[in-house]
């Protein structure tokens, strides 16, 4: 057993607000949310970085993140997907994970 925060949260050791589970993945709203809507798509097997992903969890995760943003209402107008990798990125969680945000305009400098 290793002493990931997100591996903890995938085995149900911590506690998390769960908006859908498949195989391949975990997605649960994030602790402290950048905007209305911020939910983390954590895949289940520990991975530090976006290309260690295997084709069938990215693309899981891709079909999930829609899927979401569906039962989370901001499908339409829009949402934003984002891997932060590494420090520079504000990466803090060492588990590779997707940011889906949505619900207000996205105000930034990329
Ligand atoms: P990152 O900065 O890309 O590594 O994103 C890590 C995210 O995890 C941050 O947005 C945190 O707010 C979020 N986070 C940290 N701890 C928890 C937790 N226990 N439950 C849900 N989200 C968390």
């Amino acid at each position: 057993m290793n002493d990931c925060l997100f591996c903890k949260i995938v085995r149900e050791e911590i506690p998390s607000e769960q908006v859908i589970e498949t195989t391949n993945y975990v997605a649960f709203k994030d602790i402290h949310p950048k905007a209305p809507v911020h939910v983390l798509i954590v895949p289940k097997r520990h991975v530090e970085r976006p290309e260690e992903l295997r084709p069938d969890e990215i693309s899981d995760m891709l079909t999930g993140s829609e899927e979401i943003a569906e039962i989370l209402g901001v499908k339409e107008p829009g949402y934003r997907l984002v891997f932060n990798v590494g420090k520079s990125a504000g990466q803090e969680i060492n588990h590779v994970h997707m940011h889906l945000l949505g619900g207000a305009p996205a105000k930034s400098i990329y």
